[in-house]
């Protein structure tokens, strides 16, 4: 049997040490995971801190096409967060890199580990920004289409590279 590939958006973060060479790492990284192809990648774009301290973040939206179920590609996720070296010493505390599994297909997951859509983000330009430049009339499950959030972000800072 012939299993069809699931239409995954990932958000990406960085903002310690080389932020922007670390988000253009990690996009290479998701194009080289198990049974997934790299299907669309947004521009990179600079942001200021949403509910965290430290400096700018540099952010980007991919779309990757899997065979890999919701837990397998957030697990890869983690190994991918993890080998960027990343340290948690408080919550929300600067990461070199943070890759967030936003929406896997049409559907919705909430699990004690995994929660899909990613629950905060409608709430956050450096997520809808990127997303809608890739795919302008996505659809959020549960929430309906991406574009009808942007105008309640339009107060968070954020500059296309
Ligand atoms: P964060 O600080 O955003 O990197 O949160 C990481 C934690 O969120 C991990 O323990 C994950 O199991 C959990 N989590 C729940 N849903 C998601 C999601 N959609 N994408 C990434 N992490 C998630």
């Amino acid at each position: 049997m012939t299993r069809s590939r699931t239409a995954c958006y990932i958000g990406i973060g960085a903002n310690l040490g080389d932020a922007r060479t670390q988000a253009e790492a990690a996009i290479a990284a998701l194009a080289q995971l198990p049974d997934t192809t790299l299907a669309a990648q947004s521009s990179l774009f600079r942001t200021a801190p949403v509910d965290a301290g430290g400096d700018d973040y540099i952010n980007a939206v991919a779309r990757v096409d899997t065979l890999l179920s919701a837990e397998a590609l957030l697990a890869q996720l983690q190994a991918l967060e993890h080998a960027a070296g990343r340290e948690r010493p408080y919550r929300n505390a600067p990461r070199t890199l943070d890759l967030d599994l936003l929406l896997y297909g049409e559907e919705r997951v909430a699990t004690p580990t995994l929660e899909v859509p990613h629950p905060r983000m409608t709430e956050r330009a450096f997520v809808l920004i990127p997303l809608l430049q890739i795919d302008p009339f996505i659809t959020i499950p549960g929430h309906g289409p991406a574009h009808q959030f942007v105008a309640a972000v339009s107060g968070q800072s954020i500059q296309k590279l």
